[in-house]
């Protein structure tokens, strides 16, 4: 061969690499932006067009300009985001919406049997493209540094200003917009900076450092709290003899549940057509809460805080879990709400005193998806894992705005709902619509956790209650949500059922649960209430809150604490029927008056 010819050849395998860097470049950008563009294909509004392509793309333009000399190592730093890619395009197309801190919690913390579960059939294609996505990166960037790949200093420049034009533009815009009064005027209405921030953080694939940053933080935060009561003892043991059976109870925590809207209760559409039917089921037709909103109310059914206490008071003791597993039993965390976030961390740290814990909620708070039915495979899971005592708490969604977001579209039987065509009925019908299809559906749910334990021929017993109620529009009142401090935010539903094997057991807890039922009882009576439904005492253990014993007596039942209203001498307001203090001036703006944000 000549020397020309050798030359020509190298010149043509040059050209060819070079074609291949450029178009595997190409690719690698195209799969980079392709979580975007599902979610903009699934709601292409202004905001999201800034944050799912003005964005990504202008930081990607400027990321190659930055390293333009190099582009093999821009492309070998995107490889991590190359390889992820798929899984968040698949996120996407899901739920509508990109991942979250708090939706990387629930991934990190998923175990790869659930991971098999929840993919399905889906495992292997997905496993396939995400390697397929970091072989394209790293051939991108071995062809960009086989062919010597460089962007001329011209091109970089003009790269550059575009790219830093497409960042600077619409903050700019945020500010231009934020000197007019109309924005301003809005509730939720941020500084431009910090839209300007989470419009960053939504998109792929620069949104998912920030992402990664607050997942660490609130995590490491939430276990270190967790770590808190370590050392701590009840000295809790069971009482009486061993059964020779197995036992399996359960505490279902619901969500913003409202009492007036079950058909148990007496209201008068059949919003509960399965627990209705079950004779093994005792309701507690005066059970309140002390906290209209979960991160107050929660401590209160799990630990013996006492209600004269102050929300954030720090507390001295750990949980039931620690009692029921001091006492033998093997503890359950399964949840369908989310492991951190400032609402959520705060519960978390109490389900990590269970041996076992799960986090199932894919959706967030703010879409549909990640039904309650999710908690029942993991729970039959549990109760096959072993042949050991359980104690587990199953922790649910229930009505937390939004409603329809919270139940599967057969659950819809009263209609208009929140999400009709604009024109349909009126705000009041819909809201109450989309409320009581939550409560059917959670009707379901909580039959079909009755039914596994049936099915499990365990001695077994359950108790639920909601977290708070939940204040819905009427004729004379417009608000929607928790946090405000109305009669129904603290009228929860709340029952008690067990098994036949557990009526034959036990008798005598059956019928001093049955005598107490009626009375006036609240959610600090159940830390004490779940140590004798189980068959559990300690040091220090005060039957007089415990519905399972005949020394249960009345405790004036705090409400809004840090007003200390006595619930049952209290006045209510018109309109919304706040609880107002008895005698003297009404003080209404005395409490934050958040509508739907709390949980
Ligand atoms: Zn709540």
């Amino acid at each position: 061969m000549t020397a020309p010819q050798h030359s020509a050849r190298r010149r043509e395998s040059g050209n060819l690499i070079h074609k291949l860097a450029s178009a595997t470049i190409a690719l690698l950008v195209a799969l980079l932006m392709l979580p975007n563009l599902v979610w903009l294909a699934h709601g292409a509004d202004a905001p999201n067009w800034l944050a799912a392509l003005v964005l990504p793309l202008g930081l990607l333009v400027a990321w190659f300009a930055v390293l333009g000399r190099a582009p093999w190592l821009a492309c070998l730093l995107l490889a991590p985001f190359a390889l992820l890619a798929p899984l968040e395009a698949f996120y996407v197309a899901q739920y509508h919406q990109p991942t979250s801190a708090q939706i990387i919690a629930t991934i990190v913390a998923t175990n790869p049997l659930e991971a098999r579960e929840y993919f399905g059939w889906w495992l292997l294609p997905l496993a396939l493209a995400l390697l397929a996505g970091l072989a394209l990166a790293l051939l991108a960037a071995w062809s960009s540094w086989r062919a010597r790949l460089g962007w001329s200093r011209a091109g970089r420049s003009a790269a550059a200003c575009l790219g830093v034009l497409a960042i600077l533009v619409p903050l700019g815009i945020g500010y231009a917009r934020s000197g007019t009064p109309r924005a301003t005027a809005s509730a939720s209405a941020s500084s431009p900076l910090h839209q300007f921030g989470d419009a960053i953080q939504r998109g792929y694939p620069a949104g998912v450092i920030p992402r990664i940053v607050t997942w660490h933080r609130e995590w490491t935060r939430m276990r270190s709290e967790a770590a808190r009561f370590q050392s701590f003892h009840f000295g809790a043991h069971r009482t009486g003899s061993p059964l020779g059976r197995r036992q399996v109870y359960v505490l279902v925590i619901g969500e913003s549940s409202r009492r007036a809207n079950w058909q148990l209760f007496g209201y008068r559409r059949p919003t509960n057509p399965g627990l209705s039917q079950l004779t093994n089921l005792v309701p507690l037709p005066r059970f309140i809460t002390s906290w209209p909103e979960s991160i107050a109310a929660i401590p209160m059914i799990l630990t013996r805080r006492k209600p004269a206490m102050a929300w954030d008071a720090p507390w001295h003791e750990a949980s039931i879990l620690r009692a029921m597993q001091e006492a033998g039993y093997e503890t359950w965390w399964i949840s369908n709400q989310q492991a951190i976030g400032e609402f959520d961390s705060p519960v978390s740290m109490y389900a990590y005193e269970a041996e076992h814990v799960e986090w199932l909620n894919h959706a967030s708070w703010t879409a549909p998806g990640s039904y309650d039915g999710d908690l029942l495979r993991p729970l039959e899971d549990a109760l096959d894992a072993s042949h050991h005592d359980l104690f587990i708490v199953l922790h649910m969604m229930g009505s937390h705005v939004k409603y329809d977001y919270r139940y599967p579209k057969r659950f819809t039987r009263w209609q208009p709902t929140q999400l009709s065509p604009p024109g349909q009925g009126t705000l009041v019908e819909r809201a109450r619509n989309s409320y009581d299809d939550s409560i059917l559906y959670s009707d379901h749910v909580l039959t079909e956790v009755i039914d596994v334990l049936k099915r499990s021929g365990a001695v077994s017993a359950l108790w639920f209650e909601s977290d708070h109620g939940e204040v819905i529009p009427t004729a004379t009142c417009d608000k929607e949500g928790h946090g405000v401090g109305t009669v129904p935010e603290y009228e929860i539903p709340a029952f008690f059922w067990y098994s036949d094997a557990y009526a034959r057991h036990f008798p005598a807890r059956v019928s001093e649960v049955r005598a107490n039922a009626g009375k006036r009882t609240l959610s600090g009576d159940t830390f004490e209430s779940l140590i004798d439904m189980v068959g559990v005492t300690f040091p220090g253990h005060d039957e007089s809150w415990s519905l399972f014993s005949p020394e249960w007596r009345y405790h004036t039942r705090w409400v809004a604490q840090t007003r200390h209203i006595d619930f049952d001498t209290a006045r209510i307001g018109a309109g919304c029927q706040r609880v107002l203090p008895s005698g003297g001036q009404s003080r209404v703006s005395a409490q934050p008056l958040r509508n739907g944000v709390l949980r």
